[in-house]
């Protein structure tokens, strides 16, 4: 009889510290509820990038005086300036200019040390493609101007930063969710 109460008193706080840690379980999960999501459905939904989100780069072929700067501050020299020089008034002309998004590592340097401005970093982060030749752009493909996903009205645009944990990133002023729903 005594060995009987032992067993069920045994059994007793067996059962409470099991208890105890489905508790424990339960109140990580709840924390969890009040948690934002951290992926997103793509492509349903698309992430609008942050200000200064270094996509794809922006060219513009008139501006460009072929210095070739562009080329020596890249790491992997890799924009392609082919010109040639107008020897009557001893200045280069522009015939073609390229990158290759392939191979670029969107650095920003060729954009930062431009002394005419005429390269840009875009918020245009889909370059996917089957064939990584595609991916040469040439100066008609770096002029097209940028896919804005926020003009995009099949899909809902979220906003990068709503994402990041509290603490993580200071959100900017005019953070916000934009919504554009396909109905
Ligand atoms: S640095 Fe700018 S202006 Fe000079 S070649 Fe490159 S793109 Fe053209
Ligand atoms: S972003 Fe960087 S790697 Fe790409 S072309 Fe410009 S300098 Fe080169």
């Amino acid at each position: 009889m005594f060995s009987m109460m032992i067993g069920f008193q045994d059994y007793g706080q067996r059962a409470i510290q099991a208890a105890k840690y489905i508790g424990q379980g339960f109140t990580v999960t709840l924390d969890h509820l009040n948690r934002l999501p951290t992926t997103i459905q793509y492509p349903y939904e698309k992430l609008i990038p942050s200000e200064r989100f270094r996509g794809r780069i922006h060219f513009e072929f008139d501006k460009c005086i072929a210095c070739e700067v562009c080329v020596r501050v890249c790491p992997i020299n890799l924009p392609v300036v082919d010109w040639q020089l107008i020897k009557n008034i001893r200045k280069k002309q522009l015939k073609s200019y390229s990158i290759d998004f392939g191979v670029c590592i969107f650095c920003g340097n060729c954009v930062e040390y431009c002394p005419t401005n005429c390269l840009s970093m875009t918020e245009e982060y889909e370059l996917s493609t089957y064939d990584r030749h595609e991916l040469n752009y040439d100066q008609m493909s770096l002029g097209r101007l940028p896919l804005s996903v926020s003009q995009d009205s099949a899909i809902q645009t979220i906003y990068a930063l709503n994402y990041l944990s509290m603490g993580v990133m200071e959100r900017h002023s005019n953070d916000r969710t934009i919504t554009h729903n396909i109905n």
